[in-house]
């Protein structure tokens, strides 16, 4: 695919470019702008509805739900230019990345027409409630209850690791409806509304000091069943689109640290010596050049496919796993070659704010957040190698029956 921009793609990047440099800060650290605090939430969302009003948010969505109505080519163009600006997206991801595509697809279009505008402009904000204690990279395990009542559905159990859940207006909750079938069939997916009294958060503090996560507990909370997302018992399905949504969203914002790491090679002196010719960090330095113009390259494919009306493949959880492991290798090392200093996390004394310090703590979560190093690995041997599937001791056998700790 030819990567230079048609005439006009050409105005529409000189038109993000001139609104960023107008609205937004050019970045001259690498500092990974999370979803700390309530002050960085307030203004996350004054930025994002900013950029709503100015109609570059949700580039792809149909205008009736609050998008632009644009290309996935505008949507490349956009990642490509706010990469070199601060902003505070984090917030949204989970909300527009992962539930919106499930919603487009599988609500009523009254559901539609009155959440997705709300989302899109950062109205309200959305969580994915699928992991619990007993079921994380095998989520059809889960076990928090939907049972009907009348109009609605009455939720009982947990979920656990719930990213945003403390500033989420609503949720996309998978839940077990029928445990006398197998684990896949007896799912169902719901819209949930979080401000309600049957639902209490419980965060979770992290190694790093933030509280990016939740518990999330479901005491008789209430769902009306104009809220479900697709058939009863047919919510693996939309799961799955949530699923393949969050990969493609993450492989678009995945850090690999490689940037900060040829900024710090070209900055840092220890003892009067540039570290650029220790052998050592050039060895190291040539090995993540490599992985990284890869995964470029893998990228690059994956856009070609996604722009000739496709969808992603598996490229999508390469990136996340290259990536991932790239990121927390680079963190690590770049803090030994700190020597002493690289146990300081002071943002303000540290070589590119402290960016290595924060990757350190952060960087593990990243490696399982959207499907852990071996679910990626699983997927690639399956889906690219071909390989068999793994054993399933569980095939064929209704939800109810398979066996526990406790039984
Ligand atoms: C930063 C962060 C944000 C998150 N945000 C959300 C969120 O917003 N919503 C949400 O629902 N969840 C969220 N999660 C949860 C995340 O999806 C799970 O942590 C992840 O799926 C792994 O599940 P688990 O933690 O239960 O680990 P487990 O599934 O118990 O895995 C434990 C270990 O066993 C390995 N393992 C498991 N199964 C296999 C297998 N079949 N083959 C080989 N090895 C295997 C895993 O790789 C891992 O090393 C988040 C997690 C993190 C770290």
């Amino acid at each position: 695919m030819d990567f230079e921009d048609t005439p006009e793609l050409a105005v529409f990047r000189s038109e993000v470019r001139d609104w960023l440099d107008a609205n937004a800060q050019r970045r001259t650290d690498q500092l990974f702008l999370g979803m700390e605090g309530d002050q960085a939430f307030q203004e996350a969302k004054a930025w994002y509805k900013k950029k709503s009003q100015a109609g570059f948010a949700c580039l792809t969505w149909p205008r009736e739900y609050g998008g632009a109505g644009l290309t996935p080519l505008h949507e490349v163009i956009w990642a490509q230019e706010v990469e070199n600006y601060k902003t505070r997206d984090a917030h949204f991801v989970i909300g527009i990345g992962n539930c919106g595509p499930a919603i487009m697809h599988f609500a009523s279009e009254e559901a539609k027409v009155e959440l997705l505008p709300r989302m899109a402009s950062a109205e309200d904000v959305w969580c994915q409630l699928f992991s619990e204690p007993s079921a994380g990279s095998d989520v059809a395990g889960l076990r928090t209850r939907a049972e009907p009542d009348g109009d609605n559905w009455i939720l009982n159990g947990q979920k656990i690791w719930t990213s945003g859940a403390q500033y989420s207006d609503y949720g996309v909750v998978l839940t077990r409806t029928d445990p006398t079938v197998s684990k896949y069939r007896g799912l169902t997916l719901f819209m949930i509304d979080m401000r309600q009294p049957g639902i209490e958060i419980r965060p979770i503090r992290q190694m790093d000091g933030g509280q990016h996560f939740n518990e999330v507990f479901f005491n008789d909370a209430v769902v009306p069943d104009a809220y479900r997302l697709g058939e009863v018992g047919g919510g693996w399905t939309g799961a799955l689109t949530v699923l393949m949504s969050e990969r493609l969203a993450i492989s678009g914002i995945q850090p690999t640290g490689f940037p900060q790491f040829l900024e710090l090679v070209k900055s840092l002196e220890i003892n009067g010596q540039p570290i650029a010719r220790d052998p050592i960090v050039r060895e190291r330095l040539a090995t993540w050049y490599s992985q990284y113009a890869g995964l470029q390259a893998a990228n690059k494919r994956m856009i070609t496919a996604v722009a000739k009306g496709g969808i992603a493949g598996a490229e999508a959880s390469l990136g996340k796993l290259v990536g991932a492991v790239m990121n927390q290798e680079i963190a690590n090392f770049a803090c030994q070659v700190f020597g002493q200093a690289g146990i300081i996390q002071d943002d303000s004394f540290s070589p590119e704010q402290g960016h290595f310090q924060h990757s350190v703590l952060f960087s593990p979560g990243v490696r399982l957040a959207g499907g852990t190093d071996e679910v990626m690995r699983n997927i690639l041997a399956e889906q690219v190698l071909g390989l068999p599937q793994e054993p399933r001791a569980d095939k064929g056998m209704a939800f109810q029956d398979i066996p526990t700790g406790n039984s």
